[in-house]
């Protein structure tokens, strides 16, 4: 007879144990006297090694280990929404309610809550054939969102029972399906998933369609897709959580996955707290009914880190096979690759790049390649966007992190130390970053904002790197040099730096900009910008110009006109060629 398998070493949370093969690579198993949830992750002959998700201190040598025979999986269903869960999906503020201050180990707390109950709406009757994906039943999650119960993918099969509508748990049954095969499958409310293996889809859809931040130097310089993959790589305060909850709290996906991954515990708070305070411009309730947090910050344990990453993508994909465009924010990656490599060192295994494990790259590939806009199993369209956080140290970009992670994103929205120390924010650096989704969403702009979008957006680019040029020059022998509409391209770079990309998160009007007034911002500048040039070929000094004020007033348009009244930069723009106009005039007079 087999015997109980115990505990041979504990190494952190790395636990081993010796002559056993009852286990299964990435099994779920629970580890010691106090049931501690761990996953197997490495099998030999002789040895089984499990990464355990919680504090292993006090854990001790014979200490039984318990199979599961399931793979390590999150719980899906209603009441995910709202939710705060750690790195494996424990819900923790049912934790903390459970067991005081303190998250206890081996707690036992349902993922979901199970008493709470939901109006269900059943779609089908007995008789109807299913396919996997397809829905049985609908309940309102939140006041925001409406959750459908899908058949799991790899099922189908006949109804042989379907509940009435009405109220019911998460735990109770709903329908009971036949398969070919003459089993039957009782499905509730919920369902699990292997949290490592990515959710089936129909097909992957090309890039199309931008996923709208309010954020000018991201929509209109450097736009993500919708089911992109976008990294933030900054050193310490130059802004990346700032970026992402502007883009958590702004951008026009369905639901929001955060992921604070070994940052610091007060942080989430934050997130939680202002989540909850802010008014969802979608749907006039708080942001937080929309959105799941995941919080496994660095005073939590190092393994549960490493998995939380793979929990929240799970939770995503799972809403975009309803057909919900998700985005999630990871912050930061770095964190969560520094997890990777502790655990690498305590499996000694050879060590690539800086310590990181030689499958970093691998693991990163992995992560964002579960990204993407696709047609569910039932036909829904459904994306899962990522942004990524990265934290190289010092800001030195060439460190492993942000170099492999630029190898799978598509958007590179690079922070800057001097912008952010200059209180340029957002503190992304225009000549460093880039988008690859500007030729998929060109169509997009040119469509649904004005069909000039792009040719201003290159036209503001082009201005932006013709000063980058000429303020090396300048550098090396003054600005003094400089004919007069060179010196002007210098001026407008200023207009385009300080009035368009710079963008104050906490000013009403600012902290979100929809697209046609980002549109109309490039527009006016870029007018007044032409309309200077033919004021200067006729004669009309730069200095004339500047004295006038309007280069000022531009560059404060993005507070003077408010998001709701576009018209006005009509009226503006008429203001501002009367009195250049009249510059003209003088001149005339004059000569
Ligand atoms: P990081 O996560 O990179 O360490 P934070 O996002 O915490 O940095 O940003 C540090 C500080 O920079 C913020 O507390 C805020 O004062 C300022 N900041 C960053 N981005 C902006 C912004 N878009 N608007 C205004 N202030 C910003
Ligand atoms: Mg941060």
């Amino acid at each position: 007879m087999m015997q109980q398998p115990v505990i041979y070493s504990v190494n952190g949370p790395v636990v081993k144990i010796r002559n056993t093969n009852v286990f299964s690579m990435m099994e779920m198993v629970y580890v010691g006297n106090r049931r501690l949830i761990g996953e197997v992750i490495g099998l030999t002959d002789t040895e089984t090694t499990i990464q355990v998700y919680e504090s292993t201190s006090g854990l001790q040598t014979g200490e039984p280990v318990e199979p599961t025979g399931a793979p390590m999986s999150v719980t899906l269903g209603p009441g995910i929404l709202t939710n705060i869960f750690d790195g494996i999906e424990r819900p923790l503020r049912a934790l903390e309610e459970a067991s005081g201050a303190f998250i206890g180990d081996g707690l036992a707390v349902p993922i979901l809550d199970t008493e709470k109950e939901y109006d269900v709406s059943v779609k089908v009757r007995v008789g109807t054939m299913m396919q996997g994906g397809e829905a049985y039943a609908s309940c309102p999650e939140t006041a925001a969102i409406l959750h459908l119960c899908l058949v799991p993918p790899n099922l189908s099969g006949k109804v042989v029972y379907a509940a009435q509508d009405g109220k019911y748990r998460i735990n109770d049954e709903i329908i009971r399906l036949e398969d070919a095969a003459g089993r039957v499958h009782s499905l509730t409310l919920c369902q699990k998933w292997p949290i490592r293996r990515a959710r089936p889809a129909a097909k992957r859809l090309p890039p199309s369609r931008p996923m709208i931040t309010g954020q000018r130097v991201l929509d209109t310089l450097f736009p993500i897709a919708r089911g992109g993959t976008a990294a933030i790589p900054g050193g310490f305060g130059t802004g990346k959580t700032m970026t992402q909850h502007q883009i958590a709290k702004w951008c026009d996906a369905d639901i929001i996955v955060y992921i604070g991954c070994g940052e610091r515990g007060n942080e989430m708070t934050q997130v939680l707290e202002e989540f909850t305070a802010l008014k969802d411009p979608r749907t006039g309730k708080s942001l937080m009914e929309r959105t799941v947090l995941i919080a496994n910050t660095s005073n939590m344990p190092v393994a549960a880190r490493e998995a939380s990453i793979y929990t929240g993508i799970t939770l995503a994909e799972y809403y975009r096979d309803m057909g919900y465009h998700i985005a999630i924010m990871a912050d930061s990656t770095s964190r969560w690759a520094e997890a990777l490599r502790e655990i690498s060192g305590r499996l000694e295994e050879m060590p690539a790049e800086e310590g990181y494990p030689a499958y970093l790259p691998s693991r990163l590939s992995e992560f964002y390649e579960r990204t993407g806009a696709y047609e569910t199993l039932s036909g829904r369209e459904g994306s899962v966007t990522v942004i990524g956080a990265v934290s190289p140290q010092g800001s030195d970009f060439s460190e492993p992190v942000t170099q492999n992670t630029r190898r799978f994103v598509r958007c590179f929205w690079g922070l800057d130390k001097s912008l952010a120390y200059a209180r340029h924010y957002p503190a992304i650096n225009w000549t460093s970053s880039y988008s690859e989704y500007l030729d998929d969403l060109a169509a997009y702009y040119e469509k649904q904002v004005d069909p000039k979008f792009v040719k201003y957006r290159n036209e503001i680019s082009t201005l932006l790197k013709e000063e980058q040029t000429l303020m090396d020059i300048v550098r090396l022998i003054g600005s003094d040099v400089l004919p007069e509409d060179q010196k002007l391209v210098i001026e407008t770079a200023r207009i385009i730096r300080v009035g368009f990309l710079q963008q104050n998160a906490y000013h009403a009007e600012d902290t979100y900009v929809p697209l046609q007034k980002q549109f109309l911002m490039m527009k006016l500048i870029l007018h007044v910008y032409h309309r200077a040039q033919e004021l200067m070929q006729e004669g009309v000094a730069l200095a004339d110009i500047t004295a006038i004020g309007i280069f000022e007033l531009i560059i404060k348009v993005k507070y003077d006109i408010p998001n709701r009244q576009p018209e006005r930069f009509r009226t503006l723009t008429q203001q501002i060629d009367a009195v250049m106009d009249g510059l003209r005039t003088q001149k005339k007079e004059v000569l």
